[in-house]
């Protein structure tokens, strides 16, 4: 596995896992805002930020005899299973992706250094959006899961 100065490297805290992903694969990726409940509490935040891609655009680079823990959340709302992975020694999540499609990955876009994160352009469950949360400027609000529009 090799990386070359076009990739574009993203890692957890404690530095065990780091993604890499050519520049090319990273500035066509979808960048997503997800409000569901699950990401919600996946991320001890309102929402995750997740740059969608091919699978085959990424490569995991991890500490010799680490992988990441994965957990398969079946609770979710769309009713889908979403296949979470995150750091055992840091607790960082590291990607998802629906269970039996593992071709396209959800990249957790907060594991890269600020200030490159493209825009998002689409936003989930805007549904539970609080009170004061305003929709993101430019991007397609979606109540629930892509294809679900706000009422
Ligand atoms: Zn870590
Ligand atoms: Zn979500």
């Amino acid at each position: 596995m090799t990386t070359t100065t076009t990739d574009i490297l993203g890692s957890c805290n404690c530095g065990q896992h780091t993604l890499s992903i050519p520049s090319s694969a990273f500035a066509s990726a979808t960048p997503a805002l997800c409000h569901c409940t699950n990401c919600r509490k996946s991320a001890g935040s309102l929402f995750s930020m997740i740059l969608i891609i091919p699978a085959s655009a990424y490569t995991l680079i991890s500490a010799e005899g680490t992988k990441p823990k994965e957990y398969v959340d079946s609770g979710c709302d769309s009713g889908k299973s979403i296949v979470r992975t995150f750091c055992e020694g840091c607790g960082c999540p590291i990607r998802s992706w629906g269970e039996g499609a593992e071709e396209v990955t959800y990249v957790r876009a907060g594991l890269f250094a600020p200030g490159q994160l493209p825009k998002p352009v689409i936003e989930l469950y805007t549904k539970n959006f609080e009170s004061w949360w305003k929709p993101l400027e430019g991007a397609s609000g979606f109540a629930g899961m892509i294809g679900v529009k706000p009422e």
